[in-house]
């Protein structure tokens, strides 16, 4: 496969320390509140990330974390933990709000069919792995206590900037964060391993360590959980691209420093889900959940079409037209599997011709809307039904979209509910779509007309929650 990394910031072939074999590590989520959809883009790209690799054959060990203390508001070490803040807007305790957003986190990632990874480790189980990996770089020179806090020093290593394209602007994250640095920092870029002081004194959950009652920083979880489960040689690391200043940064100064060789050589980052304001928060505007989706009546799988329309190095804009006109995209592509016959056999041999070609697109630094292009090739494509069901669902073991049982769903759905033929059933859903789509444009002639051609057919058309019902009365 060839995969963009930051690293060096270039496509190159993607190679494992261990033939065969994909450590992967993957930043999980801060568990004070919902993900949003930005979140939950990066999660989305990061499983078809795996499930690729999978499909090429690779046996993939992925480790994520669950962020449960330590990550402040800031990024330059001040603020405060944002699982207190979380704690305090809902008056629960941090373990309270630590368990039901991370259910909340899987309940969310269930519907957007993200697998979960072989290993999910919270922080707060990891303190005895966190001390001894600050009591190591204590040892060896790259850590200094100061103020009641345990830093990393940056000025201990042969090259911090390891993504290269930071500027010192970038880099001075207090000021960015237009919160006041930390006095007891040697270096500008020092960063915090071990809390013992902090601006907010009831920090709730805090441990004993060798240099007093305290909390660890939020980079210490990442480089310690991941050499814990997945050992000295990690193959490919993921995250949001904000993820990779300073956090991945700070992790790599410490895991190699730590271990005294390199650690990681593939850099994965999924740039940002924008909305119509910009940057995508929890705080602002309309709160962009997986569960508001729903509530607006749309199918979570359409989100994931939406996402893999685009690639994950490009920033991406959402708005719910563009979301309205992936729904028009998804159900004319179910509808048009499920005009499909499933009868005679698939001709396997055919078949790879396609697979190919599938996987050259997807294997071309996870070019997702090739991807989908292939699919639509495959349903044009000069083979019998069999096959193209073959190989859909081969491709939906990379993509999943539900196609197949989305498909399966509908023909069955038709006879007794909606009185119409398959083949009648697939054109119905197609001009539906059309209409959606002019009415999202405002094309409101190409919609009447629509309308009209459905009410010839005796389509009896109903707005219900889960989307527009229809059946015919003949
Ligand atoms: P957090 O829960 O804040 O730790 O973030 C979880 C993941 O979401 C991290 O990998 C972030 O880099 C990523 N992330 C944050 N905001 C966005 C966004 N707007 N679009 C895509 N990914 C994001
Ligand atoms: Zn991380």
């Amino acid at each position: 496969m060839i995969l963009y990394n930051t690293l060096g910031q270039k496509k190159m072939e993607f190679k494992t320390h261990t033939e065969g074999k994909v450590n992967m590590y993957t930043c999980g989520p801060t568990v004070y509140h919902y993900a949003h959809i930005g979140n939950l883009r990066t999660y989305i790209m990061e499983d078809v990330l795996d499930k690729f690799l999978r499909y090429e054959g690779y046996e993939v060990n992925r480790v994520m974390n669950i962020t449960d203390v330590g990550h402040l508001a800031s990024d330059a070490d001040t603020g405060e933990d944002k699982m207190l803040k979380g704690a305090k807007r809902e008056k629960k305790t941090v373990l309270e709000i630590a368990e039901f957003y991370t259910n909340a986190f899987f309940d969310d990632c269930k519907k957007l069919n993200i697998k979960r990874p072989e290993v999910v480790e919270p922080a707060t189980c990891c303190i005895p792995e966190f001390i001894e990996m600050v009591s190591t770089l204590l040892d060896k020179g790259y850590a200094y206590q100061a103020g009641g806090n345990v830093y990393f020093d940056t000025s201990k290593l042969q090259k911090y900037y390891v993504f290269g394209n930071q500027t010192e602007d970038d880099l001075a994250v207090g000021v960015r964060d237009s919160v006041e640095e930390d006095e007891h920092k040697r270096n500008k870029t020092d960063f915090v391993l071990w809390f013992t002081k902090s601006k907010f004194e009831d920090q709730e959950l805090k441990w004993d360590s060798p240099w007093g009652n305290g909390y660890p920083g939020w980079h210490i979880e990442c480089s310690a959980i991941s050499i814990k489960h997945g050992g000295e040689y990690l193959d490919l690391h993921c995250g949001g691209v904000d993820n990779a200043f300073p956090h991945h940064t700070n992790e790599i100064a410490q895991s190699e420093a730590y271990l005294g060789h390199e650690w990681c050589p593939h850099w994965f980052h999924v740039l940002h889900l924008l909305d119509s304001t910009g940057k995508m928060s929890k705080s602002k505007g309309e709160f962009l959940t997986v569960s508001l989706l729903e509530k607006k009546g749309y199918d979570p799988i359409v989100y994931r079409m939406f996402c893999l329309q685009s690639h994950y190095r490009k920033p991406l804009t959402f708005t719910f037209e563009s979301l309205d006109n992936a729904v028009v995209a998804y159900n004319k592509l179910i509808s048009r599997i499920a005009a499909l016959k499933a009868e005679g056999e698939a001709d396997t041999e055919k078949a790879q011709e396609y697979i190919a070609k599938f996987k050259e697109a997807v294997g071309n630094d996870l070019n997702t809307s090739l991807g989908l292009t292939c699919l639509y090739d495959v349903l044009k494509a000069p083979v019998n039904d069999a096959t193209k069901l073959y190989l859909i669902a081969d491709f939906d073991r990379v993509l999943s979209l539900n196609l197949i049982e989305a498909a399966q769903n509908l023909s069955n759905a038709e006879p007794e509910d909606t009185g119409a033929t398959a083949e009648e059933a697939a054109k119905i859903e197609e001009l539906i779509a059309q209409r959606t789509k002019a009415r999202a444009e405002k094309d409101w002639a190409t919609a009447d007309r629509i309308r009209d051609e459905l009410k010839d057919m005796g389509v009896v058309l109903e707005d219900t929650a889960q989307g527009i019902k229809w059946k015919i009365v003949r």
